[in-house]
C-alpha cells in the first residue's frame, strides 16, 4: 500500500490550492482533489477573473463611449465584439488553470481529478482510488442559490455562472439581488445595451457596505441608467415565448410586474458540500450548511480542517487564500494568526466601492468614540488628470487611540488603493500614521494621506 499523504486538500479553488501549494512549500506530501479537472476552483472558473475581465472591456467601452468626447478620443461609430469578449475570457481563464497546474508540479503537489468522498477520518473515495492522509482539508467552496420558483436553467433564468457565459446580451435584463455579484454582472449588461432592472429585497444596494458607500454607489448607478427596486421581492413568475414576467411585491405591499428576456438570480451562494461524505466522519454542519470549526480550522474530527466558503465569514477568495496559508502551517505545526479585520472587500463597478475594518454604524455599535475625515476625489489632481473625480475616501478612527477602525473608498482604482487601508489596520496605525507617510505626486493615493488628515482637521487641499 501506497505511503499516505500528510495532506490531502479537498477542492482547488483559492483555498485549497493556496494551501496545497504552501503544505507542500513545509514539506508535506500534499495531494489536491478536485471534480473539476480545469484547476481554481469558482474564482478562476467562474467568479473572480471571468466576472473582472468582462468589468474591464465592458468599462472601457462604457468611457470611451461616453466621455470620449471630453478626454478628446474622437472614431468612427464604436461597437462591441461581443463573442470576442468572451473568447478572450475563457483564454485569461485558461491561463490561469494552466498556471495552477504548473505551480503545483513545481511544488511537487500532486493533482487529482475526481469527485471525492469520505470514508473515514483518513480515507477518501475518488472515481475507482483510495487516498489515504493523515490530514484532510475540507475545501469545496460554494454555489449559487436558486429561487423556488425560479430554478435555473442557465439560459434566461441565470445564476452569476450562467451571465459569465451568455451567448447574447439580453435586452432586458432583471437582477434579483442588488449584492456585490448583482451589481458588477449588472453593469457588465447594462455597459453593453441591456435595460438593467434590480429588485433587492433590503432598503439599500451592497447593504453590508458603509453606509455612505452604499448611497454613493446606488446614486452612481442609477445616473449610469440602472433602475433600483428597493425593499422589494419577486413572488412568481410565468413564462412564455421568450418573456419573463415576474410579479413584484413592495414593502409597502404595492405589487408590480417587471418582464424581461433573462433573469439574474443573484441572492448570495451556500457553501457547497454535496455528496462529501461528512456524516461518515461525524460532522454536522450548522443549519445553513457552513462547517463549524475552532480557532485552528479544525473540525470536530481533529484531523479534518475546513477553510474558505464552507466556513463562516465573508465568501471571498482572499479570506480563503489567507486561511489556506494559516491552515498548512498549523498542520506544519506553526501558529499563525489571520487578522479578520483587515480582510478589504471590494466591488469592481464603476466607481469601484473597497472597504476594510469596520464600518462607521459597526464602530458605534461597538461603543467607540468615532472620528472620521473624508477626503473628495474632485480635489485630487490625478483624478481630475484622468477624469476619475467622482467619490471619496473615508477613514474612521478611534477618537481616544487615533487607531485607523476603518478604510472606505468609493471611487476609481479603490481595489488598489484599499492595500493601504488593509496594511493600516493590520498594523494597528493611526491615522497619523498615514497622514504623516509620503505618498507620490500626483496619484489618487494620495486623497488616503488627505483623508487620514482630514480625522484631524488638518487636510491640505479642502
Ligand atoms: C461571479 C463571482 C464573482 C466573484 N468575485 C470575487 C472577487 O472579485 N473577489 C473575491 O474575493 N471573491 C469573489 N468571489 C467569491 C470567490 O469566488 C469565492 O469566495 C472563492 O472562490 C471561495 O474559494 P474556496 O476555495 O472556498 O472555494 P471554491 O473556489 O468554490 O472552490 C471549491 C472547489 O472544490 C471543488 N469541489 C467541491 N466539492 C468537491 C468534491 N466533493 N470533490 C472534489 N472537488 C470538489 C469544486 O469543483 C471547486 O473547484 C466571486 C464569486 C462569484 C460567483
Amino acid at each position: 500500500m501506497a505511503e499516505p499523504f500528510d495532506v490531502a486538500v479537498i477542492g482547488s479553488g483559492p483555498g485549497g490550492y493556496v494551501a496545497a501549494i504552501r503544505a507542500a512549500q513545509l514539506g508535506l506530501k500534499t495531494v489536491c482533489i478536485d471534480k473539476n479537472a480545469a484547476l481554481g476552483g469558482t474564482c478562476l472558473n467562474v467568479g473572480c477573473i471571468p466576472s473582472k475581465t468582462l468589468l474591464h472591456s465592458t468599462e472601457l467601452f462604457w468611457k470611451i463611449l461616453h466621455e470620449g468626447k471630453e478626454l478628446g478620443i474622437k472614431g468612427e461609430k464604436l461597437i462591441f465584439d461581443f463573442p470576442a469578449l468572451m473568447k478572450r475570457k475563457e483564454a485569461v481563464v485558461h491561463g490561469f488553470n494552466e498556471g495552477i497546474r504548473a505551480l503545483f508540479k513545481k511544488n511537487k503537489v500532486q493533482a487529482l481529478v475526481g469527485h471525492a468522498t469520505l470514508l473515514s477520518p483518513t480515507t477518501i473515495q475518488v472515481g475507482q482510488e483510495v487516498v489515504t492522509a493523515r490530514n484532510i482539508l475540507l475545501a469545496t467552496g460554494s454555489e449559487p442559490i436558486p429561487l423556488p420558483f425560479l430554478p435555473f436553467d442557465e439560459k434566461e433564468i441565470i445564476s452569476s455562472t450562467g451571465a459569465l457565459a451568455l451567448d447574447r446580451i439580453p435586452k432586458k435584463l432583471i437582477v434579483i439581488g442588488a449584492g456585490i455579484i448583482g451589481v458588477e454582472l449588472g453593469s457588465v449588461y447594462q455597459r453593453l445595451g441591456s435595460q438593467v432592472t434590480f429588485v433587492e429585497f433590503m432598503d439599500r444596494i451592497c447593504p453590508t457596505l458603509d453606509e455612505s458607500l452604499s448611497k454613493g454607489l446606488h446614486e452612481s448607478l442609477v445616473k449610469q441608467g440602472l433602475t433600483f427596486h428597493l425593499s422589494s421581492k419577486a413572488t412568481s413568475c410565468e413564462r412564455k415565448a421568450g418573456e419573463i414576467k415576474l410579479q413584484i411585491e413592495k414593502g409597502d405591499q404595492t405589487k408590480m410586474e417587471l418582464a424581461g428576456d433573462a433573469v439574474l438570480v443573484s441572492i448570495g451562494r451556500r457553501p457547497y458540500t454535496e455528496n462529501l461524505g461528512l456524516d461518515r466522519v461525524g460532522i454536522k454542519p450548522t443549519q445553513k450548511g457552513f462547517i463549524p470549526v475552532d480557532g485552528s480550522f479544525r473540525t470536530t474530527q481533529s484531523n479534518i480542517f475546513a477553510i474558505g466558503d464552507i466556513i463562516d465569514g465573508p465568501m471571498l477568495a482572499h479570506k480563503a487564500s489567507e486561511e489556506g496559508v494559516a491552515v498548512a502551517e498549523i498542520i506544519a505545526g506553526q501558529r499563525p494568526r489571520i487578522e479578520y479585520l483587515a480582510i478589504p472587500s471590494v466591488v469592481y463597478t464603476y466607481p469601484e466601492v473597497a472597504s476594510v475594518g469596520m464600518t462607521e454604524s459597526e464602530a458605534k455599535n461597538f461603543g467607540l468614540n468615532v472620528v472620521s475625515g473624508q477626503f473628495p476625489f474632485k480635489a485630487n489632481s490625478r483624478a481630475r488628470c484622468t477624469h476619475e473625480e467622482e467619490g471619496f475616501v473615508k477613514i474612521l478612527a478611534d477618537g481616544e487611540t487615533d487607531r485607523i477602525l476603518g478604510v472606505h473608498i468609493f471611487g476609481a482604482h479603490a481595489s488598489e488603493l484599499i492595500a493601504e487601508g488593509a496594511l493600516a489596520i493590520q498594523r494597528h496605525l493611526t491615522a497619523l500614521d498615514l497622514a504623516h507617510t509620503p505618498f507620490a505626486h500626483p496619484t489618487l493615493s494620495e486623497s488616503v494621506k488627505e483623508a487620514a488628515l482630514a480625522v484631524h482637521k488638518r487636510a491640505i487641499h479642502k
